[in-house]
């Protein structure tokens, strides 16, 4: 049997690629917010339906400028579950995360203990769409609102989800888009900031090119974190196929569903009202002491059979012996548990339902 991945790269036809990077032969401009990078930028701004996008050569690199635009201080609060991204973007721009558990349905934060966690040292939430999940964006609306702090949302997962009609970036202060080889949608490595206040558009421009604002004015200290040709290329084509790959993931995750469902000790991923949702991953919980066998038999049969999900998202990080003694993972259980019994599977555009039905089938015959 063929093996399978968690997931595969979404790529255009060859001959598309290599059609749209001709003309940078002609150009000789190949970086450095060039026609392709501005074209995208714009396309990004409608498809998202945002009011602003600054592109990143990578997702990790935009949330940090996304926060560093913002000269935030002291503590922010945030969730363990999710990708190492999140916690070292807060932690690598000087601030202290304070762990907030999560919900223990969609896995996102809990905005009634995340009340509880606000200090005078607070000065922004940083909650992630986890899975695509959508937070409860309006109930942090209303307590950022209240304590006055700034919202900048991990939306790695939720490239072109919709909640009540309106893309999911246009929520908060600003929202991180991952373009990574493994997401959604890809420029191989990138990433993008949208964000609502114009007023931020050259904060984060200056954080992605060494802090210059121009040849001879250097504002902020700064990296480099400018998203090039190729990069921007491959999301122009990427682009034109998006709603194709979006409907092919949600069928695979409509099989899972209709497989998975009402079996004991197994919850399956399920769609939240009003989302419109993008089907970036297929995670399910096993409650191993109701289904018999834990997370981790189920992913070893799984790979005996070539099939490889993963452990997204293990440990906590919380839990990362890179925090080792600052952090107590006992203070969000729930992620942990999340954490400890969740497997995501295969999900990709062209996954076919014969494979999701065998997928199944394995995970079905440890019952
Ligand atoms: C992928 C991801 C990121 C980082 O994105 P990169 O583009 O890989 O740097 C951040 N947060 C989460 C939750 C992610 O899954």
């Amino acid at each position: 049997m063929d093996k399978i991945n968690v997931t595969r790269s979404s790529m255009p036809e060859f001959e598309e690629y290599v059609n749209e990077i001709k003309d940078l032969w002609d150009s000789r401009w190949i970086t450095n917010m060039g026609a392709k990078h501005n074209k995208l930028q714009e396309k990004l701004r409608e498809y998202l339906a945002v009011e602003n996008v600054s592109l990143f050569a990578n997702g990790h690199l935009a949330l940090e400028a996304a926060i560093s635009s913002m000269k935030l201080t002291g503590e922010v609060i945030t969730t363990p579950f999710t990708f190492a991204s999140t916690t070292q973007a807060i932690v690598r721009c000087g601030l202290t995360p304070v762990f907030c558990d999560v919900n223990e349905d969609d896995y996102t934060i809990d905005v009634k203990k995340a009340k509880l966690l606000i200090t005078d040292k607070t000065s922004a939430i940083i909650p992630v769409h986890v899975y695509g999940n959508v937070c409860n964006v309006y109930e942090i609306e209303k307590i950022a609102k209240k304590h006055n702090l700034k919202v900048i949302y991990d939306a790695a997962h939720t490239f072109g989800v919709r909640v009540d009609g309106r893309g999911i970036g246009s929520f908060g202060d600003a929202s991180m888009f991952s373009f990574h080889a493994t997401k959604v949608f890809n420029t191989i490595e990138g990433g993008c900031v949208a964000y609502k206040d114009s007023r931020l558009t050259e904060r984060l421009n200056v954080q992605r090119n060494f802090g210059m604002s121009d040849n001879e004015n250097y504002k902020e200290v700064a990296g480099n974190a400018k998203m090039n040709e190729f990069q921007a290329a491959m999301g122009l084509c990427n682009l034109k196929i998006i709603e194709r790959e979006i409907s092919e993931r949600k069928i695979a995750a409509k099989r899972y569903i209709d497989n998975l469902s009402g079996r004991r000790g197994i919850r399956p991923w399920k769609e939240q009202d009003g989302v419109i949702h993008n089907y970036s991953y297929f995670p399910v919980v096993f409650d191993g002491d109701i289904f018999g066998k834990s997370r981790d038999q189920i992913s070893d049969e799984l790979a005996k059979e070539n099939i490889y999900a993963r452990k997204y998202f293990y440990p906590p990080t919380n839990e990362f012996e890179c925090y080792k003694g600052k952090f107590d993972p006992g203070n969000t259980p729930k992620a942990k548990y999340i954490s400890e019994n969740v497997l995501t599977l295969p999900m990709y555009a062209g996954l076919s339902v014969e494979d999701v039905d065998r997928i199944c089938e394995i995970i079905l015959r440890q019952e």
